[in-house]
């Protein structure tokens, strides 16, 4: 094979962690001669980066497999030889498995071992082997790979993710998290904010710090004392970053001084998304939450006392095993009461290996869907509501990329809600000032009024 024709085509499923890992392994496979494609016919490398946390998750995976299967076929039969890489929390948990049901796939690698994939291709490539590496190093598997490419910053536009923290230690009932990313781990903090020049250097001017416990994180600055998330923040403000978000963070680890940034920090986006998963003490402390539902009331009323206008987000799930009715309607309740711009909500579904999966007191389907569309009612009606609340206001909006009709760019407030703005190509990295003139439950649509004002 021509070294410089080779393409990777890397296709991510689920949080935005992932989307971030899959940035990290093609800045990494660049450097193997690998060039990032849009389209899994053209590539000679096929990952799929998986998730775990949707229903049926490893089922979806073997289906996709099935039709890269065919692909793979076909390729063969011109010539050409294709690589298929099963990464992500999938590979974690199937491990070995994926290869016995699976034998189209070549390499399966999980979420700790990224840095391992060269040695992984050229052993594929070559001695006919099929790695797999589902090991939690000790490493820091982030220094040991490359810097992002400051091309590739730029071609990625105007916002960026940023781990800084990976893995978790809570165990909640339900989640596989703790098992396929492992134990919560904080990056140095010299690593993360070298990083973050980087993007400030290359015209990021939204940052995103992830992490599975973002909330959790404690790296060590250059005294050898310990710096808090709220601490990173500031310091990434200092640095003359223009927009900060973080996510996702657990209600446990919400301290003070993260709630007080809410409102010292003019950089800091009014947006909080904080899981609460349900508004039952019974359910929470079934889930292992190892919070009440008047714990997460508190650190509302603080965040809105800190920043009276912040967007609220939160996670949902609905039939949790042994939910009554009682319980939803707790939830219910806590809905009314706290009012979101936006949540994501599901239903219980079992994850193989978790303690809950085990409960004999599963709900039954049909009264977990009946509860999930009442929920979801109600959110969409307090998330239409919040977005219609922003019309006829002007509102900063970061210019992201073109929107989906000729002259309109897409955008997002501060709130995170998507904009459709009408303005010009040139636009794109800028913060503007754009009047709403309509809103729906997912987008706004307004006109750039920066220069008119
Ligand atoms: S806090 Fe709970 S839900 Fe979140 S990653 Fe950890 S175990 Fe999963």
């Amino acid at each position: 094979m021509n070294e410089a024709a080779k393409k990777v085509f890397i296709k991510s499923y689920g949080c935005q962690m992932n989307v971030y890992d899959a940035e990290r392994m093609a800045d990494m496979l660049e450097g193997e001669a690998y060039k990032e494609v849009s389209s899994a016919e053209e590539a000679d490398l096929i990952i799929l980066n998986t998730c775990h946390i949707r229903e049926k998750a490893a089922e979806k995976v073997y289906s996709e497999i099935g039709r890269l299967k065919q692909l793979k076929a076909k390729r063969q039969k011109e010539g050409k030889q294709t690589l298929l890489t099963v990464a992500g929390c999938v590979a974690q948990a199937e491990g070995a498995e994926i290869l016995r049901r699976a034998p189209a796939v070549d390499i399966v690698v999980g979420p700790q071992s990224y840095h391992h994939l060269p040695d992984m291709l050229k052993s594929a490539a070559s001695a006919r082997k099929k790695p797999v590496d589902t090991d939690f190093p000790t490493i820091d598997k982030f220094a040991a790979l490359p810097e992002p490419h400051e091309q590739k910053i730029q071609d990625r536009g105007p916002t960026a993710f940023l781990t800084i923290q990976e893995g978790c230690d809570k165990f909640c009932t339900f989640c596989v998290v703790p098992y396929t990313r492992g134990a919560e781990y904080s990056r140095p903090l010299k690593e993360v904010l070298k990083e973050a020049d980087r993007l400030l250097e290359n015209g990021v001017k939204e940052v995103t710090v992830l992490g599975q416990n973002v909330n959790a994180y404690h790296g060590e600055d250059e005294k050898g004392d310990t710096v808090s998330l709220a601490d990173l923040l500031r310091t990434l403000a200092a640095k003359g970053t223009p927009r900060l978000r973080y996510t996702t963070s657990h209600p446990r680890d919400m301290d003070e001084d993260l709630i007080n940034l809410h409102g010292e920090l003019p950089v800091m986006m009014p947006y909080l998304h904080l899981p609460v998963q349900s508004g039952s003490d019974r359910i929470l402390e079934a889930m292992n939450r190892q919070h009440k539902a008047s714990h997460y009331y508190q650190i509302i009323e603080k965040v809105r006392k800190a920043c009276p206008h912040i967007a609220l987000s939160s996670d949902f799930i609905v039939g949790f095993p042994g939910e009554t009715d009682q319980d939803f309607k707790d939830t219910m309740k806590l809905i009314e009461n706290i009012d979101f711009a936006q949540s994501f909500s599901f239903k219980y579904s079992p994850r193989p290996g978790t303690p809950a999966s085990s409960s004999t007191d599963q709900v039954p389907e049909e009264l977990k869907s009946e509860r999930l569309a009442q929920l979801q009612d109600l959110l969409e009606k307090q998330r239409l509501k919040f977005n219609q609340a922003t019309v006829g206001q002007t509102v900063s909006v970061l210019v992201e990329r073109r929107g989906k009709e000729t002259g309109i760019m897409s955008g997002r407030s501060p709130y995170l809600q998507t904009v459709q703005i009408e303005t010009s190509l040139s636009r794109i990295g800028d913060i503007i000032d754009v009047r709403i003139k309509r809103a729906s439950a997912n987008t706004l649509y307004g006109e750039d009024v920066t220069n008119t004002r």
